[in-house]
């Protein structure tokens, strides 16, 4: 089963041990395969790449909702994204 984080923000999903249903491969998010996309990141198992986890990335507004809520990360995201240049 693939399991999906829709809140970025939410503590702990990338520390969660998620064992993989195709292969006996386990661990977390950090040992998957990890593989980008825009609006989201997919992680797949590094054995068999069965994709175990999809974080959905978090809009402009989870940014700063998280940032104001205090969330370190969010807040440096938030101060980098003050630094792009605008299109
Ligand atoms: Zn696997």
């Amino acid at each position: 089963m693939t399991i999906t984080v829709h809140d970025y923000y939410q503590a702990g999903w990338r520390e969660t041990l998620h064992p993989c249903p195709a292969c006996e491969w386990k661990g977390d998010s950090r040992q998957m395969e990890m593989e980008l996309h825009d609006e989201q990141t997919e992680y797949s198992c590094p054995q068999c790449e069965f994709p175990l986890l999809v974080v959905q990335h978090p809009t402009l507004d989870q940014v700063k909702a998280a940032a104001d809520a205090g969330n370190e990360e969010a807040q440096q995201q938030l101060a980098i994204l003050a630094m792009a240049p605008r299109g």
